[in-house]
């Protein structure tokens, strides 16, 4: 356990894990996510400037939670967030559909490289043993 200031109050709490709001803040917290979550149910065509002020939510709190995929937009809604990578508009997470694509091809790339050498390593020695053998 280690004690860490909340990030929204700036006062200490002990913490047990990865948090870095106090229990009061994150109480407070939940309770605004299941407001926003309900009005953008109720009000599918909002924009995030018409949630942030209705909710008294900063926008960028309202846009963390899409990308943590905690509030998942639905189609037509009025709050649009972009691909990190390319600036599609997309509705949850970081990237669109496109480009988490190409990043896990790239990943099974990068992943797949250092593997083969290894492969070449060792039929070289098996290389020069079969000329040691030949001698
Ligand atoms: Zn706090
Ligand atoms: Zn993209």
């Amino acid at each position: 356990m280690e004690v860490r200031s909340c990030k929204m109050c700036k006062k200490l709490f002990n913490c047990m894990g990865r948090e870095t709001l106090c229990p009061a803040c994150r109480k407070k917290e939940e309770e605004k996510f299941q407001e926003v979550k309900k009005y953008i149910e109720e009000n599918k065509g909002a924009s995030v400037d018409e949630v942030a002020k209705d909710c008294e939510v900063p926008s960028k709190i309202i846009y963390r939670w899409v990308r943590e995929e905690r509030l998942i937009l639905s189609a037509g809604s009025g709050i649009l967030i972009e691909c990190e990578i390319c600036g599609k508009p997309i509705v949850k997470g970081k990237y669109c559909p496109e480009c988490a694509a190409n990043m896990a091809n790239e990943l099974n790339a990068a992943i797949s490289k250092p593997a083969k050498e290894p492969v070449k390593k060792s039929s070289s020695d098996n290389k020069q043993r079969m000329r040691f053998l030949d001698n």
